[in-house]
């Protein structure tokens, strides 16, 4: 059957399903989305805690399956060094950046256009360079307050599929299949944190949001880089 987008009474799911259940039902929504699209089919891999599940997920569906990561200048060495490590061990992830000229410190005077420069743009460079027509994502609908109004199946920009194959799991789950697959992560979260960006934008935070600790002191403040809400069409006007 081809994937639809659908809408799902999705609160249902994070609680009316188990552990076994929502990674059952993880793996069926990349599996029926890869027989659909095959090579078109690519998943997004922030290399953050969520995204080392789906792409574990993906690689269990299938081993051909390719991804892209988005990098920026301003990444921590900590995750400069596990991008590396991830792409000698899946070089079908592709690597993504831009190094367009921006003022200094515009993180600190315009998040929203640093994002949309160093973030978004190379999103959108991927998504044509590799022709994707389903791209693949680590959006949880329990990470924060910017995330509750997403759906399984997407199909926000035109032609392009949207499947957010992990959105009903809580943080504990991500956790607890990292932990019984054996799937590394980024060391920084060993330090505290619990959502990873660049440096000057990400810190550890004890409120119960999980994304609290981004952006804090900016207008963006617990919420998006973009990615998720801006339009992804390469001829898009930035
Ligand atoms: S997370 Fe911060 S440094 Fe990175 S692109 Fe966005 S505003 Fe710029």
């Amino acid at each position: 059957m081809p994937v639809q987008v659908a809408q799902v009474d999705v609160k249902s799911l994070v609680d009316g399903l188990n552990f076994a259940e929502k990674v059952d039902r993880s793996l069926n929504l990349i599996r029926e989305a890869y027989e659909e699209f095959g090579d078109r089919l690519v998943v997004a891999n922030s290399l953050g805690k969520d995204s080392c599940v789906v792409w574990d997920l993906a690689k269990r569906v299938s081993a051909n399956i390719r991804g892209f990561i988005i990098t920026t200048r301003y990444k921590p060495q900590e995750t400069k060094q596990f991008m590396r490590e991830t792409v000698e061990r899946y070089p079908e992830l592709r690597v993504f950046s831009s190094e367009v000229e921006i003022a200094d410190r515009l993180y600190e005077t315009e998040p929203d256009r640093c994002c949309d420069l160093l973030k978004v743009e190379p999103t959108r460079q991927a998504i044509a360079e590799m022709n994707v027509g389903c791209w693949v994502t680590g959006l949880r609908c329990t990470e924060g307050r910017t995330r509750t109004d997403f759906q399984e199946i997407e199909e926000r920009d035109p032609g392009l599929i949207k499947l957010n194959p992990i959105l009903i799991w809580y943080e504990r789950e991500i956790w607890q299949y990292l932990a019984l697959y054996q799937v590394p992560v980024n060391p920084l979260y060993a330090l505290g944190y619990r959502s990873l960006g660049c440096a000057p934008c990400t810190h550890i935070s004890s409120d119960p949001d999980e994304r609290a600790g981004r952006w804090i002191g900016t207008s963006k403040c617990g919420g998006e880089c973009g990615i998720h809400t801006r339009p992804l069409q390469a001829d898009y006007q930035i």
